[in-house]
């Protein structure tokens, strides 16, 4: 249930360099609302500030600050902790939160350290307790869920994507186009800059609803076209245990867990993997999980909600067909 009233909070959210909201802003506002007023700041270039207002305002922001872009040119981080000061100064928010997100954990780490605030990373909630802000973390492989708060000021916090199901309505929202310091503070640049050509029409792993992985139970990379169809079927992403990648079946891109990629989608699918702890801390916050493991001891079922105890090779087909039959 969302507030959208009450103490501001700042939420930095992800745009494209052309301007374009990326994905996890509404997941962002809505767990800023559901504990205060969500204030969105965007670095854009300035055309693109009143469609990026109306775009936050539909996801309940009730506040859109634009940072110019323009002045930011190649550099990479130093123009956002700029813009998040600035905005910060001007909003005096409750909390700040930002995407947990490579660019996200950067920017709000060096803003904290730049304003003396206290920081919560790769958080999996918000709440408010009689004395303000907190944030929830899932640790030790998801076996603990702890919760921090600022002992003063405002508590910079990162959301991991896909953890929150807060949705704010949609607001009408002030623009207001923010006038930003640079600090000079030494940052990276980007030199080159070069479009990825992506082949896969799947859904990034990072963010997706769905996401289906294999491990080593798959035997080899051919076979991991099992997995492809069922992710396929379902329009879900790939993953992997580090097992499957350390074997070649799939790039170290698909790695789900404590050395690779944190995932936390509305569905989890583990084909063949056993669910060590180190692969267990990289999905266990997931909405649902479901595994399908020939041995019925494995560890993965102590975090699943369906279970299949079954060859894969044998349950994975039918499941395709099934789906695909609908
Ligand atoms: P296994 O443990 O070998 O399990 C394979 C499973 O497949 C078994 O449960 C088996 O019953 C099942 N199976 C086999 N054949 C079939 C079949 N035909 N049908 C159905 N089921 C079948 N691991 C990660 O995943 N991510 C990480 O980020 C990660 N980081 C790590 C960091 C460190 C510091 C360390 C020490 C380890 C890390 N690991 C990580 C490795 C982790 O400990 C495990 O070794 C790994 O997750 C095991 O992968 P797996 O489950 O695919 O393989």
């Amino acid at each position: 249930m969302s507030s959208n009233s009450g103490n501001p909070i700042l939420v930095l959210v992800d745009t494209s360099p052309e301007g374009q909201l990326r994905a996890g802003a509404g997941e962002l506002l809505g767990a800023a609302a559901s504990v205060g007023s969500a204030v969105a700041l965007a670095l854009a270039p300035a055309a693109q500030a009143e469609r990026l207002s109306q775009e936050l305002a539909e996801l309940g922001a009730t506040r859109v600050l634009v940072a110019d872009s323009a002045a930011a040119g190649n550099a990479v981080i130093a123009p956002l902790v700029d813009a998040l000061a600035a905005a910060y100064a001007q909003v005096q928010p409750e909390a700040v939160l930002a995407p947990n997100s490579i660019r996200g954990r950067d920017a709000a780490a060096r803003f904290a350290a730049r304003a003396c605030l206290a920081l919560a990373v790769d958080t999996v909630g918000i709440d408010r307790d009689a004395e303000g802000i907190i944030a929830h973390h899932s640790v030790y492989g998801g076996a603990y869920l702890v919760d921090s708060a600022a002992t003063t000021g405002a508590l910079v916090i990162t959301l991991r994507q896909g953890s929150s199901d807060a949705r704010a309505t949609a607001q009408p929202a002030q623009l207001e186009l923010l006038a930003v310091q640079s600090s000079g503070a030494p940052d990276a640049v980007i030199t080159s800059r070069e479009e990825a050509v992506i082949e896969s029409s799947r859904p990034d792993l990072r963010g997706a609803d769905i996401v289906v992985s294999g491990g080593r139970g798959l035997g080899s990379g051919e076979n991991f076209s099992l997995v492809e169809s069922l992710a396929d079927a379902l329009g879900g992403a790939i993953g992997a245990s580090r097992a499957a990648v350390d074997a070649g079946y799939v790039p170290q891109t698909m790695q789900v867990g404590q050395t690779g990629v944190t995932v936390a989608p509305q569905l989890y699918i583990a084909l063949g993997i056993s669910g060590a702890i180190q692969h267990r801390a990289g999905m266990q916050t997931s909405k649902t999980i479901i595994a399908i493991n020939k041995d019925p001891e494995a560890p993965i079922f102590d975090v699943a909600d369906f279970g299949v105890v079954g060859d894969l090779f044998t349950v994975v087909p039918q499941l395709v067909e099934a789906i695909e039959g609908k």
